[in-house]
This record gives C-alpha cells, sequence and structure tokens, in this order.
C-alpha cells in the first residue's frame, strides 16, 4: 500500500480538541504509513493547533473562520476538503460523534470514497486499511476496507491510546471560500444535554453501578460519591435495561467505551461485554460483595463487601480529606 498519509479531521471542543481527535493522531502516528496531518477548523483554529503538533501532527491545517465558531456540516466539511486538496491522504479520519458523523458521510459523497464507520481496530492491508466494527448488538466483530482508494472513517472515542509524540507540527493557514448554501443554515440556539453533567467520554474518572445497586433511586448513593471526586456517573446494561438510568450511561460492547485514568465499578459483576467497554481504564477499584465475582480477575484493586457500606464511607472519607486540606 502506498504511504500518502493520514489526515485527522480535528474535532473542536470547549477550547480544545476532542479526546477522541488526540487518540486518532496517535493511531495513526502509530501506523507508520506516512505524514499525519490534521485539519482543525474552528473559530480559534490557530490556538488550537498546538496541541495536535503535541500528539504527534507533522502538518497541522489551520482554517480560522467566524463561520466556524457553531458546527455546521457544510462549511466544515468545505474546510476538510481544502485540507485534503492540500495533503492528499489515503485515509480520513473523523471523530466518532454525532458532528463527526455528519462531516465525515459529507467527505464520502463528495471524495466518492468509502465510508468505514464506528472503527474500533485499524491496521494497513496490502492494498488497503483494514478496519475493525462491531455490529449486530455487538454479537459479529466485521473487518473491512475500502475499495475506493482514498478512505473515510469515524474513529469511537477512547478505544485507541493517547500518546504524546513528536512531529514536525508544521502550522499551514488555508484560505476557504465556504459554498454560500452551505451557510444559509443558521443555529438559533445550542442546548446542552446534561449541562453541567460530565461527559463519560472525557471524564477522568467514572463511578459506574450495576445491578446491585439495586434502584434507580439507590443511584443516589453513586452520585454522592462521583461528585466528591467530580466523576461522571457510569452503568452497566443490566441498569439500563432496568430503567434506573439513560442508555447514554451504558458502558460497554453495546454502549460507550470508555478509559479513564479511574473507573470505580460499584456492584458490577464484570461479564465479558462490559468489561470490552472499560477494561483499557488506567486503574480500576472493583466493589462486589462476591469475592468470586468476575471483576476481581482483572480489577487493579478489589473491595470485597457491601457497596451500601463502603461507598457512603468512601464519599464521606474523601469528603473529610478534601475538607482537611
Ligand atoms: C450482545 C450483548 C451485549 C451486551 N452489552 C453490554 C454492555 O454494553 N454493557 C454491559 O454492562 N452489559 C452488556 N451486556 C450484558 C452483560 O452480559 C451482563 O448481563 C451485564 O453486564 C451485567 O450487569 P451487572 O454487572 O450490573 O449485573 P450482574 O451480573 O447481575 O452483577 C451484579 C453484581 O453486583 C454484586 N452485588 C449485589 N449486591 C451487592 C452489594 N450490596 N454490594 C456489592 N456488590 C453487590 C453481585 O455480587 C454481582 O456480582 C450485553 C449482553 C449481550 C448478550
Amino acid at each position: 500500500m502506498d504511504k500518502k498519509g493520514i489526515l485527522v479531521v480535528a474535532e473542536p471542543k470547549e477550547g480544545k480538541l476532542a479526546n477522541v481527535t488526540l487518540e486518532s493522531i496517535s493511531k495513526a502516528k502509530a501506523l507508520g504509513m506516512g505524514p499525519v496531518s490534521v485539519v482543525v477548523a474552528a473559530a480559534d483554529a490557530a490556538s488550537l493547533a498546538p496541541l495536535a503538533g503535541k500528539y504527534g501532527a507533522d502538518k497541522i491545517y489551520v482554517v480560522d473562520s467566524p463561520e466556524l465558531s457553531v458546527f455546521r456540516p457544510a462549511p466544515y466539511a468545505d474546510a476538510a476538503m481544502a485540507a485534503i486538496k492540500a495533503a492528499d491522504p489515503a485515509l480520513v479520519l473523523c471523530a466518532g460523534s454525532p458532528d463527526g458523523r455528519d462531516v465525515a458521510a459529507a467527505l464520502s459523497a463528495r471524495l466518492n470514497a468509502g465510508l468505514l464507520v464506528d472503527v474500533t481496530g485499524l491496521e494497513a492491508g496490502s492494498d488497503a486499511y483494514i478496519a475493525t466494527h462491531p455490529c449486530f448488538g455487538g454479537n459479529i466483530i466485521v473487518e473491512k476496507k475500502a475499495t475506493t482508494g482514498m478512505a473515510v472513517a469515524t474513529v469511537r472515542p477512547n478505544v485507541f491510546a493517547r500518546e504524546e509524540a513528536a512531529g514536525a507540527g508544521e502550522v499551514v493557514a488555508l484560505q476557504v471560500d465556504f459554498a454560500p448554501y452551505g451557510l444559509l443554515a443558521k443555529v438559533a440556539e445550542v442546548v446542552t444535554e446534561n449541562a453541567g453533567v460530565i461527559s463519560l467520554e472525557e471524564a477522568s474518572v467514572i463511578v459506574a453501578g450495576g445491578r446491585g445497586v439495586g434502584s434507580a433511586e439507590n443511584f443516589a448513593l453513586i452520585q454522592a460519591l462521583a461528585d466528591e471526586l467530580g466523576a461522571a456517573v457510569a452503568a452497566t446494561r443490566a441498569v439500563v435495561d432496568a430503567g434506573w438510568k439513560h442508555h447514554q450511561s451504558q458502558v460497554g460492547q453495546t454502549g460507550k467505551t470508555v478509559a479513564p485514568p479511574l473507573y470505580i465499578a460499584a456492584g458490577i459483576s464484570g461479564a465479558i461485554q462490559h468489561r470490552a467497554g472499560m477494561q483499557t481504564s488506567k486503574c480500576i477499584i472493583a466493589i462486589n460483595k462476591d469475592a468470586d465475582a468476575p471483576i476481581f480477575s482483572f480489577a487493579d484493586f478489589g473491595i470485597v463487601g457491601d457497596l451500601f457500606t463502603i461507598v457512603p464511607a468512601l464519599t464521606e472519607e474523601i469528603r473529610r480529606r478534601k475538607a482537611a486540606s
């Protein structure tokens, strides 16, 4: 396969770059298939470029425009197209987020390029990139490739490691004439769902509850610990199926994949389908009353005991130490 390189379409997020963008840069770098370039399109794109360089980007295309202050797929796709023209990559990686999927679909249509969605594994094959993608509720893992030459892919957040690396970090400003039709859509209001709630994908600490928590009301215990730690709350599928938590909180094969520095699992057995979504967390602490629960076989620290005693005690101790410091 030729080594034309990979272009990552960055997703600006709250004055930074989304973790999935940094993960995509790291993965592209690790594949070693030519230069890794990134396009950052935003109203403050120039200030975000250094972060892409820190994760090993060789070239960072910057499209700075007030038209990009809120997300609209067409102008973002215009910006990405300008960078694709300049970089001529073999593969374009977009975020596997609602916005990233929108841009990826537009790029794939404009380029007449194959679209590989929800990528959880990526290798360089002899004639094309091979992408892994779980489907049918995670029951089947598919390996697929595009037969169109250049391919566009959306990367699932938190599956690839994020590692700082040396890159040339050359910044290239691009002037883009946005297609007038793409600017016709006006964003009247941006409503952030669960405003103030820490998102699972970006959280550095997650407190997760399983069926052992017992009821929706009992999740107040999990929430209290999470609040003390500045953590996000997650749940197993058993909890979601019981209606105690929304599907957005589900971690696992058919939920979200997370990899925070700290994952606390309370009342979770550690079924393979849950493990698939959190096993790359840096440190896993399990609280379970059954000493033989599978989760203890892969947790870094385990507490065998009743979560209704342990979780409030932990919360209280953290509160006490914070007050004392
Ligand atoms: C195709 C497919 C996809 C799936 N996808 C997912 C997925 O994405 N995510 C997911 O999570 N699951 C998924 N599942 C379901 C998965 O197989 C398990 O059924 C589920 O993870 C179990 O959830 P749990 O650990 O909360 O419940 P359980 O397995 O019932 O475990 C509850 C645990 O709580 C402990 N416990 C009970 N009371 C207490 C207490 N007072 N104190 C301490 N510990 C206590 C028990 O000892 C037990 O270990 C999937 C299944 C299939 C077939």
